[in-house]
């Protein structure tokens, strides 16, 4: 029998769209199946609660569907490169395939890896299985690291588009199973307290749903995308989010699908995937990019430090409604919509000035869907301290945010339920409401709801004398 190959399976659990996975069967060697927790290697940007809660998920449901090829998942835990060394061993394989992750420490661990593998005469192949385009080829005029969006997104669109995505095989050889983990004993899953049962009701992980998701946005809601995306109580968006990060299905395959479902019209979405990979590209240009601001004239920012404050944006307490359903969303589904992300994310920025990587912790906590790339590059983007970065002074007001994209009140009402029964009037602006309007409501502001922990108009000018205060400072 030919010696077997490994497939390490990381941010792409699936089968379809895989290249690593392709490349195996097109080779007719024997598969060995692997995904190996590695806690070590990320350091500080070790896979947050509600990414683990998916990923038990997603591996259940990828072992599920390896299975059903005739081929076990082997699970093992500990640092990527002793759990490779063993399995090789053990297996007696040629060699090992895998698609590439873009973050920083992933990047220097698996060239590592690569290297030392390669040195001792095993086959080592790599592909691109989780971006459009291979974030380092892209450059400017200059031959530099894109900066700004637009032309980035026109340098990808240049291309000629993405590559097709591969089929899923349709049979594969599996090699002897080696011993492995119970997923189980892993223990991702919440138990005391079990605060998953928002997320069980919100998202069924795995591929399947990835692709029934993609398939149904696709066909029905793609062509409304660019006006409805900003409706947070809505169904504008395609919440394919922790399935693009977890990998279950391919940025290709979703270009793909919406190409031929919508054409042009599927545009303005696939642009939004653009501020993926541009997210991506600035990562792999600035591996800082999670800890330190792009501007760095933001190293004199004067950030306060609130504890007081920090744990009522947490709690979803800040007495501005949009900020609390955002954060109460999250809470409770593990996902938030993008324009409650930016009115929240700011709110910690600007309104109480704590310091965004504090906020970029706590989402990475939180979201099933928390990703390095996406959450520094959004949260330098919402503080104005990141490329093509919203301008620091463009300060979101709560209020006039809440009546323009939730004029009913509804994604309020559906995640502050002691606020439901308040006219859609008062409900971003509760501590305006007549006494008597807030009574039949049942609203007891600083009782059952809070008052606002900060005055907007205040806030905003504090914010604007921080900005002039950092400006002023010498240059790094
Ligand atoms: P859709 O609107 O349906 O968009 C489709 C896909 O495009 C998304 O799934 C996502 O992969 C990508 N995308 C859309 N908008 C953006 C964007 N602004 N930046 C990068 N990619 C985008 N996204 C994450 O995937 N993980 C994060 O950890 C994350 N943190 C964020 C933090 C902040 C402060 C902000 C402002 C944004 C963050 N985003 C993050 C980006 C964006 O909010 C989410 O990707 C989006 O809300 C996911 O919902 P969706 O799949 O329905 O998006």
């Amino acid at each position: 029998m030919a010696r077997p190959v490994i497939v390490w399976f990381r941010n792409d659990l699936r089968l379809d769209d895989n290249p690593a996975v392709v490349a195996v069967a097109r080779s007719g060697a024997p598969l060995v199946a692997l995904y190996a927790l590695d806690d070590d290697s990320p350091g500080p940007w070790r896979m947050g609660a509600a990414s683990r809660w998916w990923l038990h998920h997603s591996l259940t449901a990828l072992g599920a569907d390896l299975a059903r090829l005739g081929v076990p998942l082997t699970l093992r835990r500990g640092r990527a490169e002793f759990v490779l060394e063993g399995l090789i061993e053990e297996t007696g394989a040629a060699g090992v395939y895998w698609n590439r992750l873009y973050e920083p420490w992933a990047m220097r661990r698996d060239s590592e890896i690569k290297a030392n593998l390669r040195a001792r005469g095993l086959t080592v192949e790599s592909d691109n299985g989780a971006l459009l385009f291979e974030p380092s080829r892209l450059r400017n005029g200059q031959g530099n690291a894109f900066k700004v969006f637009s032309p980035f997104w026109r340098a990808c669109l240049a291309t000629g588009g993405p590559a097709a995505p591969l089929p899923a095989p349709k049979a594969m050889t599996a090699a002897p199973a080696p011993g492995g983990d119970a997923l189980a004993d892993w223990r991702l899953l919440p138990t005391k307290p079990d605060w998953a049962q928002g997320l069980r009701e919100s998202w069924r992980p795995g591929e399947a749903d990835a692709r029934r998701r993609l398939v149904e946005f696709a066909a029905t809601r793609v062509g409304a995308y660019k006006v409805a995306r900003d409706f947070p109580a809505g169904e504008g968006v395609s919440r394919l989010s922790p399935h693009l990060h977890f990998g279950e299905v391919s940025p290709r395959r979703v270009w793909a699908e919406v190409m031929a479902a919508a054409g042009e019209a599927g545009l303005p979405y696939l642009r939004e995937l653009g501020w993926r990979e541009f997210c991506h590209h600035l990562l792999v240009a600035n591996p800082d990019m999670p800890e330190r601001a792009l501007d760095k004239r933001f190293g004199a920012f004067p950030w306060r430090d609130d504890p007081a404050a920090l744990a009522a944006w947490q709690r979803g307490q800040t007495g501005y409604p949009l900020v609390d359903a955002a954060m109460r969303e999250v809470w409770r589904t593990g996902y938030m919509h993008n324009r409650a992300r930016m009115v929240a994310a700011s709110f910690l920025v600007k309104h109480l000035l704590l310091p965004w990587q504090v906020g970029e912790r706590w989402f990475w906590d939180t979201l099933v869907d928390a990703d390095l790339a996406n959450n520094s590059g959004g949260w330098q983007w919402v503080a104005g301290c990141g490329a093509d970065a919203a301008p620091y002074f463009r300060v979101f007001n709560p209020v006039l945010q809440g009546e323009k994209f939730d004029p009913e009140g509804d994604y309020v009402r559906r995640n502050v339920p002691e606020l439901a029964k308040l006219e859609a009037r008062w409900i971003h602006r509760p501590w305006e409401a007549p006494a008597d309007v807030l009574r039949r409501a049942g609203v007891r502001l600083g009782e059952t709801y809070p008052g606002p922990i900060v005055d907007h108009a205040r806030a905003r000018a504090r914010a604007l004398a921080a900005f002039e205060e950092m400006r002023a400072a010498p240059p790094p």
